[in-house]
């Protein structure tokens, strides 16, 4: 089969709107081709061909990565991080815009606080009940990092978040994921590529009822000591989430970045100062360590100046690290056997403070602590104490966000503010040497190039950052004739991709063995699975689908102390003659062998038989829309002869009607040969309801309406009215009304069948039909008449 266009690859109309709530005021900017539409979330909401994309968090901001897909009536929430510069509640992506228990489906990149540190909460303390991915290297960091920020943090502001037990317990809730491996939940499939960045993160491609969707999350697309660069995703996508945080920056090279770190921290330990690296407990830590062990190695003189790694979760932090090295780049996993490069020369752990003091002997150090933005704990606390030395040196080795102490330390301001309130004096040097693992401008662009996806929509960027790289991709994907529409939604602003809700579905089996043709109708079953159709014979579905089809076999049984003709004249009457007729059933008595037995079929999927012995009529048929209808029309003409047997009588009398016509008819033609045999020709003739008989000089008359005989000759009389008791013996059709005799036929036709060979149905149906079309002569009609009902 052709490839075909399906709806969702059709082009999407783009448009973006504010959900309300969000931080900021109303929408402004949006794509080339947007701007025009304006559409509420709700409404969007509701139109199943609407692709919707809602962060909730680092929507023009870095920091609480949030962001929310809906597409076909499916809810994916792409990280769950929380607000490094804002405290308790307040860190949390902007959930109140979301009905959070209708999300399926959770995908969380890596195990920065940022993109995972509001899981915990949604788990725990939220209404939502989806499913959650995430690595396995990134499930086993998340553990120790959600740890480490519940103990670092203020008690008072977290109360409201969640507690040790919350992120303990939120673990057997969290489902793991490898990179390239694919998974499918309802049709929606997600596949994690390696995104550099740190341990374990990726990014994932999406797919859903055919919309293609790449999310970033944290990526780079440089290799560095341990870590591989990001890959690109083999598919390029329809829509393309990626992270915008270095706008249109361009990074030095590695080897320039780490001479510039490794000789400030050489200046600064050579003039006996200490140099304090505020790190992420994991991640970049682990980079700067290996940078640092090795410089160290090849410089004797350093050999003396400790290197302290201070975090609560150091050595558990470096096991996982020695755990995940299959996740890391090739040239680690070849030497990890003979020479682990995680096993530090020149580190020393320590876990707080107190270690230290006992351990330090003073002078000159270097010391990794962490958080890395210095907003408590460990680091702030050292920097608290060493700020005013001029000697040392607070070196910022990766990206630090907005509100927070690391932040405002770029500015070099004179006095700073310790977490107790009092002002200290800033002496040391301030150094910032950009170690975060985030591609640049140009590395995005390329990536992006390479994936050619239609629709682009910017996250993790401060505002200005984010609106230079906006500026400057559009301008450089025109000049490479692209025409892909950018977006840099805010928090709660909503981008709106509209896709044609064409539905293709594919025939199947043996509706497809001949070739389509023009103006035919091909009727099958129609499938929907995983968002895609399909036409099958009913026959065939088990080849096909999962499907099954079960018949259902109904059975009713109710009191009926009348006859089966009774039950056949009233159908008949109701639903036309051909819709009933008589043929030969088995009952099933409990207790009972099984008896072949006479019944009505009605409309050939509905037989209704007496069982004689306890005046039951037995209903039965295999379910389906019509035969349930059908049953319900035998019961409904039970109901009606059970409650208006007036009315019953005279429905058998109109159908009596009819025979005794033809019986009548028949009659007459019999009187008038007899007589006429008798008499002479032309001694006998018809006058309407009266046959008149000339003989001799008298005259008779047989009034055919009530068989009687009048004549002024007595003789006459009595002979004609024996003639009419004779012929009316032969011609009247057996009152056999009752039970045991052949249902459609004339008497004994049906002996043969006796033996219940449910084959000849034909045969039979083919009698009966000639019977119900009314063709056979009335010798032929069976028995049913209004006595019945007496
Ligand atoms: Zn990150
Ligand atoms: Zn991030």
């Amino acid at each position: 089969m052709s490839a075909k266009r399906t709806a969702a690859e059709a082009d999407a109309d783009a448009s973006m709107s504010v959900g309300g709530g969000g931080d900021k005021g109303p929408a402004s900017s949006s794509g080339k081709n947007a701007g025009d539409k304006k559409a509420d979330m709700g409404a969007a909401d509701a139109d199943p061909n609407v692709l919707t994309i809602t962060p909730l968090g680092a929507g023009q901001e870095v920091g609480r990565s949030c962001h929310i897909l809906k597409f076909k009536g499916f809810t994916i929430m792409l990280d769950c991080g929380i607000h490094p510069g804002l405290k308790g509640k307040a860190s949390l992506p902007f959930v109140s815009q979301i009905e959070l228990n209708k999300i399926d489906l959770v995908l969380i990149t890596h195990f920065h606080l940022d993109h995972c540190g509001a899981l915990p909460w949604l788990l725990e303390r939220s209404t939502f009940s989806g499913r959650v991915f995430m690595t396995p290297a990134t499930k086993a960091i998340y553990r120790w990092i959600l740890e480490d920020y519940v103990r670092v943090s203020n008690i008072s502001n977290f109360a409201e978040m969640y507690s040790l037990e919350d992120v303990e317990n939120s673990l057997a809730k969290i489902e793991t994921i490898s990179y390239h491996q694919e998974t499918n939940m309802d049709g929606v499939r997600f596949t994690p590529y390696c995104a550099g960045h740190v341990l374990g993160a990726c990014m994932f491609d999406i797919e859903i009822a055919g919309v293609r969707l790449v999310y970033t999350g944290d990526f780079s697309r440089e290799e560095d000591r341990h870590l591989m660069a990001a890959e690109v995703p083999p598919n390029s996508p329809d829509i393309l989430i990626t992270e915008s945080t270095f706008g249109v920056r361009q990074h030095e090279s590695r080897q320039t970045r780490e001479h510039r770190f490794t000789k400030t921290i050489h200046d600064v330990v050579d003039r006996g100062g200490r140099c304090l690296i505020p790190v992420f407990a994991l991640g970049r830590a682990q980079e700067l360590l290996l940078i640092l062990d090795d410089y160290w190695q090849n410089h004797d003189e350093l050999h003396r100046v400790p290197i302290y790694y201070a975090s609560a979760l150091a050595r558990r932090c470096m096991a996982v690290y020695k755990t995940y090295v299959n996740v890391m780049k090739e040239s680690i996993q070849k030497t990890i056997s003979i020479n682990n490069p995680f096993n530090f020369r020149h580190v020393s752990y320590i876990r707080n403070l107190h270690q230290f003091d006992g351990e330090y002997g003073g002078g000159p150090c270097v010391m990794l602590a962490s958080p890395g933005m210095l907003q408590s704990g460990l680091s702030r606390e050292i920097f608290e104490r060493w700020a005013s030395n001029k000697a040392n040196c607070v070196l910022l080795a990766g990206y630090v966000v907005n509100g927070t102490l690391a932040k405002d330390l770029l500015k070099a301001p004179k006095k700073v503010t310790s977490e107790a309130g009092h002002k200290i004096d800033r002496e040391c040097d301030i150094a910032y040497i950009s170690f975060s693992a985030h591609v640049d401008y140009a590395q995005n662009r390329d990536f992006i190039r390479a994936l050619d996806p239609t629709h682009i929509v910017l996250v993790h960027g401060e505002k200005h950052e984010m609106g230079r790289f906006k500026m400057q991709i559009t301008t450089d994907l025109e000049a490479d004739q692209k025409t892909a529409s950018v977006f840099d939604p805010r928090n709660a602003e909503t981008v709106l991709l509209h896709y044609r809700g064409e539905k293709m579905a594919k025939v199947l089996g043996s509706l497809a063995q001949s070739g389509p043709v023009q103006g035919r109708r091909v009727s099958g079953i129609l499938v929907a699975k995983e968002f895609n159709y399909m036409v099958v014979a009913p026959t065939e579905l088990g080849e096909y689908t999962e499907l099954r089809t079960t018949t259902i076999r109904q059975r009713q049984a109710v009191s009926f102390p009348y006859t089966l003709e009774l039950l056949h004249n009233i159908l008949a009457q109701v639903h036309g003659a051909a819709s009933v007729a008589y043929v030969e059933t088995e009952m099933n008595r409990i207790g009972h062998r099984p008896q072949r037995t006479r019944a009505l079929e009605v409309m050939g999927s509905v037989t209704a038989a007496l069982d004689a012995a306890t005046k039951m009529l037995v209903v039965e048929w295999s379910s389906s829309p019509e035969s349930d209808m059908w049953a319900d029309a035998v019961m409904a003409a039970v109901l009606q002869i059970e409650s208006r047997p007036q009315t019953i009588k005279m429905a058998s009398t109109q159908l009596s009607e009819q025979r005794e016509a033809d019986f009548k008819a028949l009659l007459a033609q019999s009187l008038s040969q007899l007589l006429g045999g008798q008499f002479g020709p032309g001694a006998v003739s018809r006058d309407g309801d009266a046959l008149r008989v000339r003989s001799n000089n008298t005259t008779g008359t047989i009034h055919l309406s009530t068989l009687e005989a009048e004549s002024e000759d007595e003789e006459l009389r009595r002979h004609l009215t024996n003639a009419i008791h004779r012929l009316e013996n032969i011609v009247r059709p057996h009152a056999h009304a009752q039970d045991g005799c052949c249902p459609s036929t004339a008497c004994g036709a049906d002996s043969g069948d006796d033996d219940g060979d449910d084959d000849d149905d034909e045969d039979e149906a083919g009698v009966q039909d000639g019977v119900k079309g009314g063709d056979a002569g009335a010798e032929t009609r069976g028995g049913g008449d209004a006595a019945a009902i007496a």
